[in-house]
């Protein structure tokens, strides 16, 4: 038989990534975790790291995204039923999330309060997972966020607590009280305003039981198969935050009708849609009028899983390249060997151990409830979303084209992070709304500028870049000079310095010390002026230092 010559000889393509430990190879994770007061969750996490790198977990994360869910309006008798049907795999990904904790881990403490560590060890193994796949990641960080606003409603805390705060995932459309686990998603955006959502039209009448019900609609409303949704919807004492059940306490469906899914550029294994609420029966959370302060509650913490989620994104993209630039040739030579893609993956390497580093630190403050890093928090939440998920945006891109035109392929990893980075950047409150309010931050409160001055200097004496690239941001806090047309300028400043001391503060081996002084040189040097794209680093960075480090394979 004629034999297909194409197919015999195949020579100079990479391997498959996969079967690897997510964790134990990534030393940058590892030390965030020990520096970040979540050490003692280091083995657990290396046995999700182990269970999160396999081929099959890999694929189950191709396959959700290439069999995007699908709605049922009806039933075959034309009865409304909102049903929602995904892949088997994107089921088999929410077991795993559930399985290790982190749509609720922070929480389950019988008093509500968070263990030691507990955010920033979810915040590891949450990094972690994004690096498989990020569609699931959706109603994930919305339940742990919701818990944040639902914690201190006695209703909820007796009807509801003790079905969510659980580590299992039951996808059934039943009331709560039978279900084993339970998810939560938010309804802020209409169609007339997502950033303003004082501009929310959807009304909220108070019935004679105190319940209340909503008619209105949400222009996105992800993850609809959610046992519940907080949303704002408007009272006569203004905007007020609801906890809307997909099912009534009796167990009847509430009334909340989906009307389309959303057709996204990324995200896909993940459901958006757009819903209409018809006399949709609500229960109130927090007081009525002041639903933005108790649903931005939630906002905080999915806030901060946008960074966590994109620096995993960043890292996976990072250890992608690096694979492949470790396997193929060009011009007779491995390109790892090569000066410029050198400069490139160092490059790489350098921002996503920034991402890492501020994550995990973002992450410790939310576990500490000291004024000081209340305050720290308060801006460095919308600043970090800000500037790591445009950083992703352009890492992805950058990294997909190590791999030339494989990585363009849906058989890779990256052409779907390459999708999938920008939604960070958008839900959640957009690039100018997080700039506007790092702003807000800064200017209403004392405490803020103190304690980010405060976690600013340890580091200072340590590199020139960092100490002058201080002295200017110092200069314009105390000035008060800040305006809204500087303010994206202002925030990229106050991002690169935290990550600059991040990194100098834990430079102690070789490879971190080349990591952070790489960072400073190019990040944080305005007299030479930082090259617009990666790989402009050049003589500034100790190439081989950085990426000893940026990938230790098993
Ligand atoms: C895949 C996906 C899923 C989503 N899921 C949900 C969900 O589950 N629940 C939910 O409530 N929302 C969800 N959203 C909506 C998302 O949060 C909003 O799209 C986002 O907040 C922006 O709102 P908008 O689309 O109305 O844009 P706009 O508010 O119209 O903003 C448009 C642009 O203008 C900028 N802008 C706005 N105001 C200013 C200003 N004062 N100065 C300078 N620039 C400004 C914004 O930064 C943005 O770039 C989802 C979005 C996506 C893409």
């Amino acid at each position: 038989m004629e034999r297909i010559p194409a197919s015999d000889a195949v020579f100079n393509q990479t391997p498959p990534l996969a079967d690897y430990n997510l964790f134990t190879t990534d030393p940058a994770l590892k030390e965030a975790v020990q520096r970040e007061g979540a050490e003692s969750a280091a083995p657990e996490l290396t046995l999700a790291g182990a269970a999160l790198g396999t081929a099959v977990n890999f694929e189950h994360a191709r396959l959700a995204n290439r069999n995007p869910p699908i709605l049922h309006a009806f039933n075959v008798q034309g009865e409304r039923i909102d049903s929602l049907e995904f892949h088997p795999s994107w089921h088999v990904l929410m077991q795993g999330i559930a399985a290790r904790g982190y749509h609720t881990s922070p929480w389950a403490r019988v008093d509500g309060r968070a263990a030691t560590g507990a955010h920033a060890a979810r915040a590891a193994g949450y990094l972690m997972q994004a690096q498989v796949e990020c569609g699931t990641l959706c109603p994930t960080t919305m339940t742990y966020g919701a818990i944040a606003a639902m914690r201190r409603d006695p209703w909820l805390q007796r009807d509801w607590m003790p079905h969510l705060l659980t580590r299992e995932y039951d996808a059934r459309d039943i009331p709560i009280g039978h279900k084993r686990g339970g998810l939560i998603g938010m309804g802020m955006t209409e169609k007339q305003g997502g950033s303003d959502v004082r501009a929310n039209t959807s009304r909220a009448l108070r019935c004679a039981d105190g319940s209340y019900r909503i008619t209105g609609h949400k222009w996105f409303f992800s993850a609809p198969q959610c046992d519940a949704h907080l949303v704002l919807a408007r009272t006569d004492r203004g905007l007020s935050c609801f906890f809307l059940p997909r099912r009534l306490p009796d167990g009847r469906r509430n009334g909340i009708y989906v009307q389309r899914l959303k057709d996204k550029l990324g995200n896909r294994s993940n459901a958006s849609s757009e819903v209409e609420f018809v006399d949709a029966w609500a229960h109130l959370l927090g007081a009525e009028g002041r639903g933005i302060p108790t649903i931005l509650e939630m906002g905080t913490y999915t806030r901060l899983d946008c960074v966590t989620g994109t620096a995993g994104m960043m890292r996976q993209a990072v250890v992608q390249a690096v694979h492949h630039a470790r396997h193929r040739q060009a011009f007779g030579r491995l390109l790892i060997d090569q000066p410029l893609m050198q400069s490139v993956l160092a490059d790489l390497a350098i921002e996503s151990e920034a991402a890492t580093a501020l994550a995990m630190r973002l992450a410790r403050a939310f576990d500490s409830d000291t004024d000081e890093e209340i305050a720290l928090r308060r801006a460095l939440t919308s600043a970090a979303k800000f500037w790591v998920c445009k950083r992703g945006c352009e890492l992805a891109a950058e990294a997909m084209e190590v791999l030339g035109g494989n990585g363009y392929t849906e058989e890779m990893p990256l052409a779907r992070m390459a999708r999938e980075m920008p939604v960070n950047s958008i839900w959640e409150g957009s690039g100018n709304i997080m700039c506007l309010d790092v702003l807000r931050a800064f200017g209403k409160s004392a405490a803020t500028r103190g304690a980010v001055l405060h976690a600013l200097t340890p580091a200072l004496g340590r590199h020139r870049n960092f100490d002058a690239a201080f002295e200017r941001f110092a200069a314009s806090v105390g000035a008060g000079t800040l305006n809204e047309a500087h303010a994206r300028r202002f925030t990229q400043l106050f991002v690169t310095l935290m990550q600059g001391s991040l990194l100098l503060n834990a430079a102690a081996s070789v490879g971190a010390r080349a990591a952070a002084e790489g960072f400073c040189a190019t990040r944080l040097d305005f007299e030479a002026g930082w090259g617009a794209v990666f790989g402009t680093g050049g003589a500034a960075l100790d190439v081989n230092a950085i990426m000893d480090r940026a990938w230790i394979e098993n």
